[in-house]
């Protein structure tokens, strides 16, 4: 089966749980330290390998016990290590998180290795874009490094998908090189500087990236689905019915197994209705990695 190539972030998340979140200055005594493995590139590097596609997940670790851990929590899940890469002298990407009784947070993110990921290292790996059908792209590593990606797969016919997350501002240049865009509301605010109250408001949003020339736009509306819009269609696909108790990674379970669906080669609608249910799914286990759905998952889910 042609694979599926995620170039991303990795970080591990250290989380203390207190009764009240710190004010500046101040030192609090928490619960016992718990470690969690995040970032959104292996999220979804992850999210693909339990949806089923072959994954080569391109990403940078520090020479640090943390990036170790990280190769082997990698490998034990199933993907290659080939694509894993470790940085001389930068860290790696670590989150320090506080979570107070009512689920407020406080989260300190050093990107470390994640930044030393440049274009040069996706020229190093260029060969193995060919065996690819499908590029996944978040915005967690240099963003010069993301435009160049998109470009060599594009110049080898190679769909691309980005998740522009966290949002910022995109070139026309590199927004030309997207097949397939995935923000949610609040990224699409950021992207088009429009303000997105309602659906109505959303599907404008998305007409304004469609004539910038990304292809197909899917606007991720938690709770209330999602919305495909491209040259010939506006389709609302609406939310599976889940009792969520954890959003966390929601949009990362999409976006994997969109790109699985993708490259087992369903169509974009089928691959969007798989999408839908894995995010749905997440929502309904505590965690990122941990709460993503398997293939069987999902497919007993919709009934397959
Ligand atoms: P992000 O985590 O990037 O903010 P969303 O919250 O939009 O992404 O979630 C991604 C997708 O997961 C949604 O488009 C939807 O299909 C699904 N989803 C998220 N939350 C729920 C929910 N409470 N019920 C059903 N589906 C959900």
């Amino acid at each position: 089966m042609p694979g599926l190539i995620v170039v991303g972030s990795s970080n591990t998340d250290l989380v203390i749980r207190v009764e009240k979140l710190p004010k500046e200055g101040e030192t609090i005594l928490g619960e016992e330290l718990k470690t969690f493995y995040g970032g959104k590139g292996a999220n979804q590097a992850v999210a693909a390998k339990k949806g089923g596609a072959d994954v080569l997940f391109v990403t940078k670790l520090g020479k640090d016990l943390y990036g170790e851990n990280y190769k082997k929590n990698l490998v034990r899940l199933g993907i290659s290590p080939s694509g894993i890469m470790f940085d001389d002298k930068a860290p790696s990407g670590i989150a320090l998180i506080a979570i107070d009784k009512q689920g407020r947070n406080q989260i300190v993110v050093s990107p470390g290795a994640n930044s030393k990921l440049v274009p040069k290292d996706i020229d190093n790996i260029q060969d193995k874009f060919c065996s690819r059908r499908v590029l996944l792209l978040q915005l967690e590593i240099p963003l010069e490094t993301v435009e160049h990606a998109l470009k060599i797969a594009k110049s080898l016919s190679v769909k691309t998908i980005l998740n522009p997350a966290p949002a910022k501002s995109l070139s026309e240049e590199l927004m030309r090189n997207v097949d397939i865009i995935t923000p949610n509301e609040s990224e699409l605010e950021i992207l088009t500087g429009l303000d997105i109250r309602d659906l109505q408001k959303a599907e404008e949003a998305g007409k304004s990236l469609l004539r910038l020339g990304v292809s197909n736009i899917i606007i991720t509306l938690g709770e209330r689905g999602s919305l495909l819009i491209n040259k010939d269609v506006k389709r609302h696909f609406p939310p599976c019915r889940v009792k969520a108790v954890d959003s966390t990674a929601a949009g990362d379970a999409f976006n994997g197994v969109l790109a699985a669906s993708l490259c087992e080669g369903l169509s974009l609608e089928d691959a969007i209705r798989y999408a839908n249910a894995a995010g749905a799914l997440s929502t309904t286990k505590v965690g990122a990695q941990p709460s993503l759905p398997n293939k069987k998952e999902i497919e007993s889910f919709l009934k397959i």
